[in-house]
């Protein structure tokens, strides 16, 4: 199984069409995953298989790894044009994630005023009064729904909490009044014996109605890209992924596909 564990906390950069130079911001340990999500698709692979042993990074060696980065880029004269809080696990998990976004933002107004902060989360801290206000001084609160099917969530997501609630999340992501961008995968294929393909109307129409009521500033809908932990997952088309953008467009939402 070839999934990946990346370094911490800074990684990259990467160079992508869609964001262009993307520097990884990383709060998890090096060695490992921790998340309060369990995504068959997940490309750091299972929770259980990858339990760290490292701790995770401070709030000061954060500043300092990201500062000593800037640096250097701005050296070689190849600045980022966004600092992406991803990786091995939850960013907004990290106890002391509002400040270290209160830090991150200081040195991108010092090293490169014209990059992006993005925050990719799974939602399930978002209602923290600290993890809130952080999120909303982010340019890019990129926050995940991939369903709004219990069951499903259940089967693909599996947040390790119990007391999770997909109602409960939709009104969180309400709560940014419109300073969110929704992020959600489709795929199709198996998980053991049981089908995972949220592609169809059971699936694309609630999920549609959730987004008429969150108003996002966007949608991003995306597919398996990398090698998963749960081997029986394949991509869904891009025919599909093009005909449910064009549902959320015609709903007045902006909304961007990646195959
Ligand atoms: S939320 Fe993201 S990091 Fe967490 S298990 Fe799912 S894909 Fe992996």
């Amino acid at each position: 199984m070839s999934t990946v564990i990346y370094p911490s906390p800074i990684f990259g950069p990467v160079h992508s069409r869609r964001l262009g130079i993307s520097l990884g911001i990383n709060l998890m340990p090096a060695d490992g995953k921790v998340c309060t999500f369990d995504c068959i698709y997940c490309e750091c692979g299972f929770n259980a298989d990858h339990r760290p042993k490292l701790r995770r990074p401070t709030r000061e060696e954060v500043a300092e790894k990201l500062e000593a980065k800037l640096k250097e880029m701005k050296t070689e004269g190849q600045l980022p044009d966004v600092l992406t809080f991803a990786g091995n696990g939850e960013p907004t998990a990290h106890p002391h994630f509002a400040g270290i976004i209160d830090d991150t933002i200081e040195l991108r107004d010092k090293y490169c005023p014209k990059a992006k902060v993005s925050v990719l989360s799974n939602t399930t801290m978002a209602d923290r009064p600290e993890v809130h206000a952080a999120l909303l001084k982010v340019d890019n609160n990129i926050l995940k729904l991939d369903t709004v099917d219990p069951d499903y969530i259940n089967k693909v997501d599996r947040p390790v909490s119990k007391t999770y609630d997909v109602k409960k999340i939709i009104e969180t992501m309400k709560s940014f009044n419109g300073h969110v961008i929704v992020q959600t995968m489709f795929m199709r294929g198996k998980t053991g014996s049981e089908d995972v393909d949220n592609t169809g109307e059971k699936y694309v129409g609630p999920w549609l109605e959730a987004l008429k009521d969150i108003k996002p500033q966007q949608v991003m809908i995306y597919t398996i890209d990398r090698e998963t932990p749960d081997h029986d997952l394949l991509k869904a088309s891009h025919e599909t992924l093009d005909a449910i953008r064009d549902r959320v467009i015609e709903a007045g939402i902006s909304c961007t596909a990646s195959y």
